[in-house]
């Protein structure tokens, strides 16, 4: 299936200068939906993953369908102000803006297998947070996922040594 088809452009969003990939097209169709989930799951069935460690919010679309096919717990990264529990947090740079995510203290034990599962890499920033707080709890980072990467910001060189571990469906 071409999924990169499905995916929209809208440009000046949400400021002028950024071409907005919109996944919600996507999403519409029942078959493609399945087909994200079930590349990533196939992708990861054998690497013994304890939790899928998902990006607000659009990574929780794909993240908690992937959670069920992996057997796998689900826990949600968020920006900042709205885990209720005690949290870690880190602050990064966007592609447009600054951001803050965060990870409830007890989400990870120590030596947990994590996937990381986010809608699109753009600068890395995110991903490279989420990296931070997910090895700040004592878990292993096992696998970076993404839907779409934008391979023109060179986001995986933000991510470093997890450079490799990144597995992405489109590339733009
Ligand atoms: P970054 O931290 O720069 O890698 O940005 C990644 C996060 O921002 C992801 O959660 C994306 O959903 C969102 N994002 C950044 N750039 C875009 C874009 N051009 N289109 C859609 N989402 C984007």
């Amino acid at each position: 299936m071409d999924l990169a088809s499905l995916i929209r452009d809208v440009p000046d969003f949400p400021q002028p200068g950024i071409v907005f990939k919109d996944i919600t097209t996507l999403l519409q169709q029942p078959a493609a939906l399945r087909e994200v989930v079930d590349r990533f799951a196939e992708r990861y069935r054998d690497q013994r993953i304890d939790a899928v460690v998902a990006i607000e919010s659009r990574g929780f679309i794909f993240g908690g369908a992937l959670a069920y096919q992996l057997n796998a717990s689900f826990v949600p990264v968020r920006k900042a102000g709205k885990l209720p529990a005690e949290t870690l947090q880190v602050a990064y740079d966007l592609e447009y803006g600054t951001a803050e995510v965060e990870l409830h203290l007890d989400a990870l034990e120590p030596g947990q297998r994590v996937l990381i599962l986010d809608d699109l890499l753009a600068t890395g920033g995110t991903a490279a947070a989420a990296v931070q707080l997910v090895e700040e709890l004592g878990a292993t980072v096992a696998g970076i996922a993404v839907v779409i990467e934008l391979d023109f910001l060179h986001g995986r060189q933000k991510l470093g040594r997890h450079a490799d571990l990144i597995h992405t469906l489109i590339h733009y």
